[in-house]
């Protein structure tokens, strides 16, 4: 695996492959990685040589009151578990090389970027945008992997694409689950013993929604006392927001209808975790994965 620190030379082992008609695909992390993040180098390693996994943790997508300064960084361990699943590049810039002094320009997707993270987390969005924009201008692959733990995230990229004619498909993934259902997140690490056991509250909710919907329930506001009621069972977590949304639009909606997400955000301890289930319709009834 070569370790490759600036865009410049990221751009010439991309145009190389691509002479060479070689599939090349990307992974964009910010570190501290887990089996969720292994999961998408997998797809990419089906689909794609070479693959590329960038790590960069983003300034301009973290609040000047949130965790960048404290967020996990394990680069020995990621090096080593992205060699041993086979990783082509690791493409590493720091702030400076992504961000050069005088740096002005951002991408925003108008409208979904405002909504339910982008209300909880103003400029988020815009900071995400940008630098996956300047990777996939960067890196140039023919394919990028994204997990639909962050779903909204996935849309507004995917629209992005769509917006500015990018090349890159954008491919979402599936949420990778510890034993017990909490999603895997870097942030988890935050958790002490209590916490963790607590925040298995968002899967057991999305769970039991998903058992609503398959005794044939609807409506989205009895989905939504139904999640809930779940949390509320766990004092230590405070809801942010809990929505069913168009999984396109992601806008409310009164009834589940064509494809739709429920998208839950909450503190537990000073943790704030996100995660969601897929609701698809599937002749006349609804599949939902968690
Ligand atoms: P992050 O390092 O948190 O920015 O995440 C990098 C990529 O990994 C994003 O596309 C995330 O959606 C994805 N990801 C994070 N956690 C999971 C998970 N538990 N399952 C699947 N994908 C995930």
């Amino acid at each position: 695996m070569e370790i490759i620190r600036t865009g410049a030379w990221m751009k010439q082992v991309s145009r190389e492959a691509r002479s060479k008609e070689r599939i090349l695909g990307l992974v964009p992390t910010m570190g501290a990685l887990h089996e969720g993040h292994f999961s998408l180098v997998r797809e990419a390693r089906k689909e794609c040589s070479p693959v590329a996994v960038s790590i960069f943790v983003n300034p301009a997508q973290f609040g000047p009151s949130e965790d960048f300064k404290k967020y996990p960084r394990t680069w020995d361990a990621d090096r080593e578990a992205l060699e041993s699943l086979h990783v082509d590049y690791l493409f590493a810039p720091s702030p400076e090389e992504v961000y050069p002094k005088g740096f002005r320009t951002s991408v925003n997707v108008d409208g979904l970027s405002d909504r339910l993270e982008g209300r909880s987390r103003p400029g988020h969005f815009r900071g995400v945008a940008t630098v996956v924009l300047k990777l996939l201008e960067i890196v140039q692959p023919e394919f990028a992997f994204f997990g639909r733990k962050d779903a909204q995230q996935l849309r507004i990229i995917a629209q992005m694409s769509a917006d500015l004619n990018l090349d890159a498909r954008i491919v979402g993934c599936p949420i990778v689950r510890e034993p017990d259902g909490l999603a895997l997140s870097s942030r988890n690490a935050y958790l002490n013993p209590q916490e963790r056991h607590a925040a298995t509250a968002l899967y057991r909710a999305l769970d039991a929604l998903r058992e609503d919907v398959a005794s044939g329930e609807r409506n989205a506001a009895c989905l939504l006392e139904v999640l809930q009621d779940v949390i509320r069972g766990e004092p230590s977590i405070s809801l942010d927001y809990v929505e069913i949304v168009d999984a396109v639009t992601f806008e409310s909606v009164v009834a589940l209808r064509g494809t739709c997400y429920a998208l839950l955000a909450a503190r537990v301890g000073t943790t704030r975790l996100i995660d969601n289930a897929l609701i698809e319709e599937d002749g006349g009834s609804f599949r939902v994965t968690v």
